[in-house]
């Protein structure tokens, strides 16, 4: 299976993460097919159970300890051999990891969870269980709709820029066309915000529905049969 990795975290030798691309049938009906495979390509045992929460565009992060993760759009898991996981087709995949702690945080931030801030909430709520400050954690914002592509509606401009200054730098006002967002910008602007040091913070691929040089799954581009990528990320 195709993926990315952030090659400044090659020097974490018992990290183990990937953004994966497009796969052949990547739906739901499959996808226990495709986290074996995804496991397989990364060394891990086929039979890994990741934990990936069902996810609803909110902004609940769960801890993975504490149960199964239910409905929440980030996961934390502190125990080295846990993985934590996230689905997207063109919203931003965010990765944290810690690894002073061996923690780390698999989050999903459409534009409804990058509106409700989920990404400074999973930088607070990681920082809350691992005793850290955000300083010290590392983050790679994976493929996600560009602004080249990401035309919104006026409900999604009025969402960002409820943000103050982040969201409203995320919008960009064409003559004759819709807003387009750029939601990797803010979800960046979000974590500096949050007292990420933003030299620890990283960019991994390019648009979901027009970079040709890393496939994904978009679904702008692809409507229903569009399927999902898997990004994870987890300590050995
Ligand atoms: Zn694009």
């Amino acid at each position: 299976m195709p993926y990315r990795t952030v090659p400044a975290w090659d020097r974490f030798t018992a990290l183990t993460h990937a953004f994966f691309g497009r796969v052949a049938n990547p739906t739901n009906a499959d996808r226990r097919m495709t986290v074996a495979a995804a496991c397989t390509t990364l060394g891990l045992s086929p039979a890994t159970t990741l934990d990936l929460p069902i996810q609803v565009h909110g902004d609940r992060v769960a801890v993975a300890e504490d149960g199964p993760a239910g409905e929440a759009d980030g996961v934390i898991v502190l125990t080295p051999g846990r993985i934590a996981a996230v689905v997207t087709a063109d919203c931003c995949p965010l990765l944290l990891i810690v690894p002073g702690a061996r923690a780390a945080a698999a989050v999903h931030a459409g534009w409804r969870g990058t509106a409700a801030a989920i990404a400074a909430k999973a930088v607070a709520r990681l920082c809350a269980v691992t005793g850290v400050v955000p300083a010290e954690l590392h983050a790679a914002l994976g493929p996600t709709i560009g602004p080249c592509c990401y035309e919104v509606g006026d409900e999604v401009v009025a969402a960002l820029e409820r943000l103050g200054e982040p969201g409203r730098a995320s919008i960009q006002h064409r003559p004759g066309q819709r807003d387009h967002a750029d939601l990797r910008r803010v979800n960046r602007a979000l974590l500096i915000a949050a007292g990420m040091n933003p030299a620890q913070i990283h960019l991994v691929g390019g648009c979901t529905a027009c970079a040709t040089d890393f496939p994904c799954h978009s679904f702008r581009r692809d409507r229903a049969a569009a399927g999902r990528q898997l990004s994870v990320v987890g300590w050995r």
